[in-house]
């Protein structure tokens, strides 16, 4: 009884938490008030910038249900994107951007290895680099020839999202990637490759129960990568939410489900945040998100960054990128100032993630205590029983960290909206 009235103020809370994230993406991530940046205008910060975001727009067949930003493969455009790009690199790095860490997602990432690695070669001869992250699809590591990064990436994100054939059938990747048996045998092959591999898996699709969830868990740990990255499949707001809704599932689904991720993943992983995990021995591994108070520079067609209070977006036309980096030397060609509220938004969901809500650090970062700038949102969590008193902070129970990832998954359809408007913005090259 207790359980069922718990999960009844549950649902009610993530129901209307969705209402609420959607109406707030709608107001604060708009890209009505971008305006076009003009070539140096920004300003160079003093530190290291913590992430430099590369994109490769270009996959050899385009999936149903994907919002990244992709075109299909053609190799003549793709190797002029690549020279582009390097230009853009070299042209941050001489105006003295330096950066932690490289992240390089796509697209195929790996669609042409040979422009990939000078591109890695080309960053690592510039300017110290910490970590390279890269993302990969699975059928890389038997089609590709992988051991060519190695030295290169320090970290391999492959994208399997689950080795459940009935699944991957569903959503077009058995065709592409191979089975699941096939598919775990690829990530075994990289996890010889490279010193870290994380595993991206989803769950939430129409067939999954809390125990085939479970299943896939259990064969992912079976293989042993260094972290498991996993979150509902994001059903957005826009144009993607009726090809993502019909794979999706019933959301009251994802309570069980996420209780049995936790379960699963707690043998011999710790969570880091509800969406990562990490194997609780050897290093510990960096997420892969932007974290709070990291700022990210986005390089190549169609990658965002993030300064502070300002989003900046690079030209979502590979043409148009390449001819913006022939006449200025950026491809960087909107900005879009951020609302303080939405940054402490994200603040709010990175501590929620954590399972602290740290009032001294939440104040010394933004001027506000939690109850200033959050009046309504921290009456909806405590009466929601999603986070607990405790001396001047707050901790966050399981309810609240399955809030936390709603949250989340929240930010990422935020993302998918801003790709999907910048996508009509007009053109700045001439
Ligand atoms: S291969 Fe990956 S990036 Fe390309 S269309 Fe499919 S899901 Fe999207």
């Amino acid at each position: 009884m207790m359980y069922s009235i718990s999960k009844t103020r549950l649902y009610l809370a993530t129901d209307s938490l969705d209402w609420m994230i959607n109406r707030s993406i709608k107001q604060s991530l708009s890209l009505q008030d971008a305006v076009p940046l003009a070539a140096g205008e920004d300003s160079v910060p003093n530190n290291p910038v913590e992430t430099l975001y590369i994109h490769i727009p270009f996959c050899h067949t385009l999936c149903r249900f994907c919002s990244f930003h992709k075109v299909k493969f053609q190799e003549t455009l793709a190797r002029e994107y690549f020279k582009a790009l390097r230009q853009e690199i070299r042209e941050v790095i001489s105006r003295g951007y330096r950066f932690n860490r490289v992240y390089i997602g796509g697209g195929t990432t790996t669609i042409l290895e040979d422009e990939l690695i000078k591109t890695i070669e080309l960053i690592k001869s510039l300017t110290t680099i910490r970590e390279v992250s890269c993302e990969s699809d699975p059928i890389y590591f038997s089609e590709g020839n992988p051991s060519q990064l190695k030295g290169l990436v320090d970290r391999m994100s492959i994208g399997v999202q689950s080795f459940d054939d009935v699944i991957l059938k569903s959503t077009g990747r058995f065709e592409k990637f191979g089975s699941g048996e096939q598919q775990a045998e690829y990530v075994s092959r990289a996890i010889e490759l490279f010193p870290t591999v994380n595993v991206d898996m989803m769950y939430g699709f129409k067939v999954q129960t809390a125990d085939s969830v479970r299943q896939d868990l259990l064969q992912t740990m079976a293989l042993n990568p260094d972290q498991i990255t996993t979150y509902p499949l994001t059903v957005g707001i826009g144009k993607n939410r009726k090809k993502a809704g019909c794979l999706a599932g019933d959301p009251h689904e994802l309570w069980p489900q996420f209780l049995a991720v936790k379960q699963t993943l707690a043998q011999r992983y710790e969570m880091d945040f509800p969406w990562t995990f990490s194997r609780n021995f050897g290093q510990p591994v960096k997420n892969k998100y932007v974290l709070d108070g990291e700022d990210c520079l986005g390089v190549g067609s169609g990658a965002f960054g993030r300064f502070g209070e300002q989003f900046r977006i690079s030209s979502f036309d590979i043409a148009d990128y390449i001819r913006l980096m022939n006449q200025t030397q950026s491809g960087t060609c909107y900005t879009k100032p951020l609302e303080s509220k939405a940054v402490m938004q994200h603040h709010l969901m990175i501590m929620m993630g954590h399972g602290h809500l740290d009032n001294k650090v939440f104040k010394d970062h933004t001027g506000r205590s939690l109850w200033q700038a959050f009046p309504l949102e921290m009456s909806f969590l405590l009466a929601s029983g999603a986070v607990v008193k405790q001396g001047d902070d707050y901790h966050t129970t399981e309810q609240g960290q399955f809030i936390a990832l709603k949250m989340f998954v929240g930010f990422l359809s935020g993302m998918d909206h801003l790709r999907e408007q910048a996508r009509d913005l007009p053109l700045t090259s001439i």
